[in-house]
């Protein structure tokens, strides 16, 4: 027969009859003390980790399993964990486990909490001597935030190549748009050349109505091309200190008159302890501009409320603009910063591109929050030293990017 271990409590346990009564408190008071110890260290674990008997009962779980799964301490210890899961995903993985009772590892799934959150979850089982299954753990993992951070780096690369890529085509057009635009130039000349000795042929009308039409919509690409040209540029900023509330102030004047004609609710609220910013003045203000134009955009058959707000941190500076409009959802949440992505008859997708790529070349940080429905708050954090914005310090919901961490 194999030598089995022997630890201080088999001793202990032998000897159990000749101890006296002092001996085993301490003892015990020992084995509570591990006890506990060993819960604190499973608390502090980001994992969550559950142990279950033979039975499917619960006779361990930690405090992040009990987090992820929204259970109660008390709820837990002796209950069926089956009985205990809401999300049919973990069901569905805790039936597939109970058929092969078979490890299954790192496997993903989506739970809704009630935001859809990503977990990977391993599920072991603990045999014992002879094989036999007597504990099941279970090692639950919110893989979400790592998830987010993989996705926002595809959109970084997404947004960089598809800049390059217009660039390329736009400037391409650009050359036979500007010798049509010379030769639609050129005719409408001779055209009016022509007309005192073709009065009244209709064929003069036509062609003089065709001729604008033709300039008309050359001068329409034209924008367009530019706009894009405009966006895709790469963006070097001409960094000196400005004072940043007179940039929110100088938005809200260029608002001003169309919030006044629509009856929007304007409001600034400037922090006064802001001194002058190291920034490029008319890049902000172009990103504060683009921000608050689609808060106008959002708001559009509302009472509308847009507050322009700057807040000083201690490393920091934020921008905020709120609105009351439509809100943004999950989906399109992942891709308003992608060029093009429009949710606009006439929009053009590149205003929130443009914001995102000054934000970056500032070493800044871009944030969203909002409600379907009830609205948006974007906010811009710009850093106060060398350093660049961490989105966690700067406590905004990542919508996407802490743009610094791209390189
Ligand atoms: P555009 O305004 O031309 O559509 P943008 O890049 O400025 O392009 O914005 C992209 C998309 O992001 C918009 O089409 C809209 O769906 C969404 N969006 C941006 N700002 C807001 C907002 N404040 N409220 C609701 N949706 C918004
Ligand atoms: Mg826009």
């Amino acid at each position: 027969m194999p030598q089995e271990p022997t630890t201080f409590a088999d001793k202990f346990l032998r000897r159990l009859k000749k101890v006296d009564t002092e001996q085993i408190e301490n003892f015990l008071q020992n084995v509570l003390r591990e006890k506990a110890f060993l819960e604190v260290v499973f608390d502090s674990l980001t994992e969550g980790v559950v142990v279950t008997e033979r039975s499917g009962n619960v006779v361990f779980i930690n405090e992040s399993a009990r987090q992820l799964l929204g259970l109660l301490r008390r709820d837990c210890i002796g209950k069926s964990f089956h009985s205990l899961i809401k999300a049919r995903a973990i069901l569905r993985l805790a039936d597939e486990y109970a058929e092969l009772l078979e490890p299954i590892k790192q496997r993903e799934v989506l739970v809704r909490t009630p935001a859809v959150r990503t977990y990977a979850i391993t599920i072991l089982p603990i045999e014992n001597e002879s094989s036999l299954t007597t504990h099941t753990v279970w090692v639950i993992s919110d893989r979400t935030e790592s998830k987010r951070r993989m996705e926002e780096q595809r959109q970084i690369d997404n947004i960089e190549s598809l800049a390059t890529l217009t660039a390329g085509v736009a400037h391409e057009v650009k050359n036979p748009l500007n010798s049509l635009n010379i030769h639609a130039q050129l005719s409408r000349k001779s055209l009016a050349n022509l007309a005192p000795r073709l009065e009244g042929e209709p064929a003069l009308e036509r062609l003089e109505k065709s001729n604008s039409v033709i300039l008309e919509e050359i001068e329409r690409l034209t924008h367009i091309v530019d706009d894009f040209i405009k966006a895709v540029r790469p963006v070097r900023p001409q960094i000196r200190k400005f004072e940043l509330n007179k940039i929110l102030i100088d938005v809200a004047e260029l608002i001003g008159p169309e919030c006044q004609a629509r009856e929007i609710d304007l409001t600034l609220d400037l922090d006064p302890e802001i001194q002058r910013v190291q920034l490029d003045p008319d890049q902000i203000q172009q990103c504060v501009l683009n921000i608050a134009k689609n808060a106008l955009e959002a708001v559009e058959d509302l009472v509308g409320r847009i507050k322009l707000r700057t807040i000083l941190r201690s490393d920091h500076v934020l921008i905020e603009v709120e609105d009351n409009g439509c809100g943004i959802n999950e989906e399109d949440r992942l891709r308003i910063f992608e060029p093009y992505h429009t949710t606009k008859e006439t929009g053009t997708g590149l205003g929130l591109m443009v914001v995102y790529r000054i934000v970056r070349a500032h070493r800044g940080a871009l944030g969203l929050r909002g409600d379907v429905g009830k609205g948006t708050v974007f906010s811009i954090a710009l850093p106060l030293d060398e350093r660049p914005v961490r989105m966690l310090e700067a406590q905004i919901d990542p919508p996407i990017a802490d743009l610094s961490s791209s390189g």
